[in-house]
């Protein structure tokens, strides 16, 4: 998916110009077909491991509270 971030908004392939850019600002958009970018490193965002560990309690929680059930 085309991403701006200047604009920080996501384009679809037919919203941008023919070359490109972007409509609102003009920047080269990261993501278009045909226009050279530099990858962009994948990196986890912070929530998701804010997620993660809620999860991770909630079920350490219910399976301690199995354990008790079973005495
Ligand atoms: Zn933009």
């Amino acid at each position: 998916m085309p991403w701006c971030d200047p604009c920080e908004k996501n384009w679809t392939p037919t919203s941008l110009s023919a070359d490109g850019t972007c409509p609102d600002c003009g920047e080269p958009v990261e993501g278009t077909p045909g226009v050279d970018h530099e990858p962009r490193e994948h990196t986890t965002p912070w929530h998701c491991w804010v997620g993660v560990a809620a999860v991770s309690i909630y079920l350490g929680w219910r399976v301690i509270q199995g354990l008790l059930l079973l005495f």
